[in-house]
């Protein structure tokens, strides 16, 4: 009998040693060092060291090219300097696409020329270049209104101006004219079309990124003007009809092969389920991609080496994916979904960082009711970089789409993109744009959150839907 007392009394005492594991809920220890981690990120250089060293060595690095190749090298080299426990890489394959030479001039009435400048995937005009007179429309609806004898036989010009956001509500309205466009203006017969620039700046800059065509559809050459080269041809329109000449000896390719490349911080006790953060390695091939994606490649590594070197291992594992050709059609995403679509159980959740680099003013997350209790504990840790709570609707940046259809849980720390398409794709996209203080305040915001996420049992649910 005495023996059995002093069993269960030593039952009572262990009890009371063990700290409760709660899902849904970091225990007071987690919290401090969450918060440890996030004050010694907002005086950590890393991100911006790993951001000038992608700027530095690797610069453009568009898919397919040898500057993508070379990024792929370079991520392999920096994950493994950087002493992750594992760096490997993972095949995505797509059709390459080159961007030849890209020039426009007014020839009629009052001659000058234009800056211009290839859209991702357009096909070229041949070496002789095309010529032809403007059909103007103010939005891409205007031009889906069209009779086929306002455009036939000429080249399209939409004039829709995008504003400027925070939170860039105002790019999906803008950006329809750049992606379907030329489906819309070829099937009513124009020879070409060249759309304002997707931007917010002044500057005489051109603003590329990708388009596709419509099955069915005939494929005409499609380019971008800068903003002011717009204001320019609006002013000429007034005065009556413009003649304008483009070559572009833009063309698709080969079959090419980039890859994934993905660095882990090993769990301490759940290794096998993971936590997926990342940006994409690839960039647009007109600016260095400082701002899209150095920025989220450079917050992601950064956040993970400071936890692996902060002396407590997270639970989970903490999983970088540097996703190969985002800017094309995420064809890294669609791949990497393919290939682990029977492990998403053990995808506990994600985020990605892919707006810039400026500063984080609030987040959003999915969550089944289990693990709500932990998006408050995360808005007391990120208060103090001025974050708030957003709300249940994460977007989670692009390349997470793949793995939220398969129902993964994400989470999206957003960031103030007042000024992010006035860069967005242009050779403008730089280093020298980026504020390191505001790269410190992601990066504090970034280790923070992967800590805890990776951390907390439980789970942050599994195929919810909003
Ligand atoms: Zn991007």
């Amino acid at each position: 009998m005495k023996k059995l007392i002093t069993h269960i009394v030593f039952a009572v005492i262990m009890l009371n040693a063990i700290p409760v594991l709660a899902a849904g809920k970091l225990t007071e220890k987690e919290m401090a060092h969450a918060a440890k981690l996030r004050d010694a990120a907002k005086k950590s250089d890393l991100a911006y060291e790993i951001l000038e060293s992608l700027t530095t060595e690797v610069g453009p690095r568009m898919a397919g090219t040898p500057g993508d190749a070379r990024a792929v090298a370079w991520a392999m080299d920096k994950f493994k300097t950087l002493k992750f426990d594992k760096v490997y890489k993972e095949p995505v394959t797509f059709t390459a696409w080159h961007r030849g030479t890209e020039t426009a001039e007014i020839l009629a009435p009052f001659p000058q020329p234009i800056m211009v400048t290839a859209l991702g995937n357009s096909v070229g005009t041949g070496e002789e270049g095309i010529r032809g007179e403007i059909a103007h429309f103010n939005t891409f609806e205007d031009l889906q209104k069209a009779e086929r004898g306002e455009v036939e036989g000429k080249i399209v010009f939409i004039s829709y101006k995008m504003e400027k956001s925070r939170d860039g509500r105002t790019y999906g309205k803008a950006v329809i004219s750049r992606s379907r466009g030329a489906s819309e203006a070829g099937k009513k017969g124009a020879k070409a079309i060249i759309i304002r620039s997707i931007g917010t700046d002044h500057d005489r800059l051109p603003h590329t990124g990708n388009m596709n065509y419509l099955e069915g559809v005939p494929q005409i050459p499609a380019a971008a003007m800068s903003n002011p080269d717009a204001d320019l041809m609006m002013n000429m329109l007034k005065r009556g009809s413009v003649e304008v000449g483009l070559t572009l000896t833009s063309r698709s390719g080969e079959t090419y092969t980039s890859y994934n490349v993905i660095g882990e911080i090993t769990g301490s006790k759940y290794p096998e389920e993971v936590v997926v953060i990342g940006g994409h390695l690839d960039s647009w091939d007109l600016g260095t991609g400082a701002v899209d994606d150095g920025a989220g490649v450079a917050l992601t590594m950064a956040a993970a080496k400071l936890i692996a070197d902060a002396g407590v291992r997270p639970k989970r594992t903490i999983r970088v994916i540097l996703w190969g050709n985002e800017e094309q059609g995420l064809h890294g995403a669609k791949a990497y979904a393919a290939a682990h679509k029977d492990e998403m159980k053990q995808h506990i959740t994600g985020a990605e960082s892919d707006f810039g680099a400026g500063p984080i003013w609030s987040f959003d997350w999915t969550s089944s009711d289990e693990n709500e209790p932990v998006v408050d504990q995360l808005a007391t840790l990120l208060k103090p970089l001025g974050i708030k709570k957003g709300n249940p609707k994460s977007t989670s940046g692009p390349d997470l789409w793949p793995l939220r259809g398969l129902g993964m849980s994400t989470f999206s720390l957003r960031q103030d993109g007042t000024d992010y398409f006035d860069l967005h794709h242009t050779a403008n996209d730089t280093l020298d744009k980026v504020n390191p203080k505001h790269l410190q305040q992601n990066l504090a915001a970034w280790a923070a959150f992967t800590f805890a996420v990776s951390s907390v049992e439980g789970n942050f649910g599994f195929g919810l839907t909003y």
